[in-house]
């Protein structure tokens, strides 16, 4: 994620994290059973629980991760979770806090009219969730 600038923000990130998300970052113990279960692991820079365990850090850089656009929402860490965090909302949140930094992901207008032709339209419905999430 090139275009985004970082800077170490007054809030720490944990907690604008969790004000959004409403999950307890704390709880996390690393045991890495959502990153087990992730079907997108492979494609993944950090690993959910990498993830996780960076923002409790305050490290602002996470925010450059293509973990978070990765994220499909699939659910599949929420529900193994033995702490019942909600790593799908933690996503979520960090994609907020990015696009209220007005920054856009996907810049759909910047593909050109014959791949979009070729697009699955479910991914365009995807793009658009998580730039209104
Ligand atoms: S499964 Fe839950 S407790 Fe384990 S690393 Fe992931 S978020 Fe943390
Ligand atoms: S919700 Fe996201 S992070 Fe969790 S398993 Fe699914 S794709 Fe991976």
């Amino acid at each position: 994620m090139e275009r985004l600038e970082i800077k170490s923000r007054k809030n720490k990130l944990y907690k604008e994290v969790e004000e959004l998300s409403g999950q307890n970052l704390f709880g996390c113990y690393q045991c890495g059973t959502c990153s087990a279960g992730c079907p997108f692991i492979e494609d993944m820079d950090l690993t959910p629980d990498e993830v996780i365990r960076q923002v409790i850090m305050d490290n602002w850089e996470v925010l450059k991760s293509r973990t978070i656009w990765l994220c499909s929402s699939c659910y599949t860490c929420a529900e193994r979770c033995p702490r019942d965090i909600d790593i799908t909302k933690i996503m979520e949140a960090l994609r907020q806090i990015i696009l209220r930094l007005n920054i856009d992901k996907c810049d759909l207008s910047a593909i050109p009219m014959e791949k979009r032709k070729r697009i699955p339209q479910i991914a365009f419905v995807s793009a658009f969730r998580k730039n209104i999430g």
